[in-house]
């Protein structure tokens, strides 16, 4: 949450993922704090999961009803108000399972109602609960396409990232932002663990991954790896590697 940057194209942009496979993509933009939510379906099935449906839930229900969407599971990446507080809604209405984040995010989820009072939103989200919470190297499954999980501490302590290696599609939550990467201030945030994260378990990954973050533009590992100022290879190092010239 609190990105600087907004969601420059929030419609048009992931068109060519659906020529790779047979899922479907949408991002629709949620909450005062312009969240992407995105709305993933197999266009066989038509059976679709929600990721981080963080809050206008009607709107969110409406969209998937318009594209004839069954949303079959809601997917959090991590425990934020502005990822996590539309997902209590949307299970009590449509009867479906909210898997993810990390149970170290209950915390977070546990403040979601609160949390949108502090920021002058109240009724925005509600807490959750999830119905299953999710660790490393579990697999979640759409329409007969399995996704990878990892476990990516540091923005916060259960944050977790969702990826598909055949469509090249990472959903990463507030982990890494294009040239930006997400907030260490909150309680149990830890910078270098973010930094780990973002090392160890995302570029690994590969630079060809496009990436759906929490706010703004989509990006991939790559173009990260160029030149985010954060994390770019030239600031942190190539993975494995050293910079200190030694061969
Ligand atoms: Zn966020
Ligand atoms: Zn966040």
């Amino acid at each position: 949450m609190f990105a600087e940057r907004v969601l420059l194209d929030a419609q048009g942009w992931p068109r060519d993922i659906a020529a790779m496979a047979q899922l479907d993509l949408r991002l629709i933009p949620v909450t005062p704090f312009q969240q992407n939510c995105s709305l993933l379906w197999d266009t066989k099935s038509m059976e679709g999961v929600l990721v981080d449906p963080g809050g206008e839930s009607e709107k969110l229900m409406g969209a998937a009803e318009e594209l004839g969407v069954k949303i079959k599971e809601i997917w959090l990446t991590h425990g934020h108000l502005d990822h996590a507080g539309g997902a209590e809604d949307i299970r009590a209405k449509l009867g479906i399972p909210v898997i993810g984040p990390h149970k170290d995010d209950q915390f977070w989820m546990d403040t979601i109602e609160q949390a949108w009072s502090q920021y002058g939103h109240a009724g925005m989200g509600k807490n959750i609960v999830p119905d299953r919470y999710l660790e490393d190297g579990e697999t979640l499954e759409l329409g007969g396409v399995k996704f990878g999980v990892v476990h990516t501490p540091g923005h916060t302590p259960g944050h977790v990232v969702i990826y598909n290696q055949d469509m090249k599609i990472a959903f990463v939550g507030d982990v890494l932002f294009r040239g930006s990467v997400g907030r260490t201030d909150f309680p149990k945030s830890n910078p270098q663990d973010l930094i780990d994260s973002i090392r160890n378990k995302l570029w690994p990954l590969g630079g060809d991954m496009r990436f759906v973050p929490g706010h703004g533009p989509m990006s991939t590992f790559g173009a990260e790896r160029a030149d985010n100022p954060f994390v770019g290879d030239r600031v942190i190092g190539t993975v494995g590697g050293n910079s200190s010239g030694v061969m």
